[in-house]
């Protein structure tokens, strides 16, 4: 069986590619470079700059795919130029995969193989174009892996399942006809529609022993004068929800109070969803099978519990194509201060743990 290559040597060559999302073209570049080297047939562009290589074994068995995203963020300089930077560490998920690919080959013994190495996460449409260009069609489990900040996962341990909540941006707004501020009763307001809306908004119930909050983050109104009424109010709210259907749920009741409302007062209503992102739904075999490999891989005492934090778009995997079991572990490389922080570094020879891991779960699942 063949050693893995040190992930370090991808990364070092990936980390100065750092391109935002929708713009990974060199970072594709190298990965597809990478593959072709290793011998393994990938296919370019699926979903933007996303690539999808595959290793199939000819005997039947299930399709297992990996996911790495590839793209960084984007900070302004002092002089107000952009520059990309690695600070979620994406580039340590493109180097973990790609440094286990080539055992890989070796590993899969039935069923296929899919590493799939995803554009656009950070903002949210990568999954989604990956999905759009078919990746999912014959696809039973999906897993993917993130670097863990020091404060939730060690240097050197690892987590087997890394939760996400589901978060959504929705953009209410009111319209109603200006009136002389003389005469409000011949207009109408939307910014009394907006105040009625908002208290009707902070005052749904959901069950208290659920992680939820809606809150409105942003008002605005139609400029003009002072001494009219306005003739539109937009609310923009963030919603957070630790499981898909409280998000819905949220939403829906959301939508039938602003509906009331812009009803009740004689006015219009339009309703945007800005945002969307499932939280995760893990199947528990597969959690518990990581769980294994990382005690067995790592070490007893390498194994951390669940770890939480963000949003993520891999979940679309699952939202899209319910019958996909899905996991996602944490690799405790010691990232410090913290993911998005632009100075963002760690130990990149934990990395190594990573490798361990991915290539025992092919093993398990393909071997
Ligand atoms: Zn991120
Ligand atoms: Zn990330």
């Amino acid at each position: 069986m063949s050693d893995s290559v040190n992930p370090v040597i991808y990364y070092n060559a990936l980390h100065p590619l750092a391109e935002t999302s929708g713009h990974e073209e060199r970072t594709s570049a190298y990965i597809a470079k990478t593959l072709k080297e290793l011998d393994i047939a990938y296919v370019e562009h699926v979903g933007g700059f996303g690539i999808v290589a595959t290793i199939d074994s000819g005997v039947e068995g299930p399709c297992v795919m990996f996911r790495a995203d590839m793209d960084a963020l984007p900070y302004s300089n002092p002089d107000g130029s952009i520059v990309a930077v690695h600070a979620c560490g994406h580039d340590a998920h493109c180097s973990m995969l790609l440094a286990a690919a080539g055992s890989f080959k070796d590993i899969v013994k039935k069923g296929k193989l899919k590493i799939i190495f995803q554009p656009g996460e950070e903002d949210l449409t990568g999954a989604l174009a990956m999905i759009n260009d078919g990746v999912l069609d014959d696809v039973d489990i999906a897993i993917g892996a993130h670097i863990r900040p020091i404060m939730d996962v060690p240097a050197g341990s690892m987590s087997a399942e890394v939760t996400h909540v589901a978060c959504a941006t929705v953009k209410v707004r009111f319209e109603g006809s200006i009136a002389h501020a003389s005469r409000p009763h011949q207009g109408i307001n939307p910014i009394d529609m907006a105040a009625s809306y908002i208290g009707m908004v902070n005052s749904i119930r959901l069950d208290p022993n659920a992680s939820w909050s809606t809150k409105a983050t942003r008002i605005t109104g139609e400029p003009g004068a002072y001494n009219n009424t306005s003739g539109w109010c937009e609310i923009v709210f963030d919603l957070r929800a630790a499981t898909n259907p409280l998000l819905t749920k949220m939403l829906d009741s959301m939508n039938t109070m602003a509906q009331s409302t812009a009803l009740a007062y004689g006015g219009r209503l339009t309703w945007t969803q800005i945002d969307y992102c499932p939280a995760s739904d893990y199947d528990p075999e597969l959690v518990a099978m990581i769980e294994e490999s990382i005690r067995t891989q790592i070490g007893p005492d390498k194994l951390v519990p669940p770890t939480g934090g963000g949003g993520e778009d891999f979940h679309f995997y699952k939202v899209k194509k319910p019958s996909v079991r899905t996991a996602y572990f944490g690799v405790g490389v010691g990232a410090a201060p913290g993911l998005h922080k632009r100075d963002m570094t760690f130990q990149t020879q934990y990395m190594v743990n990573g490798v361990k891991v991915w290539k025992d779960i092919a093993r398990k699942l393909l071997g």
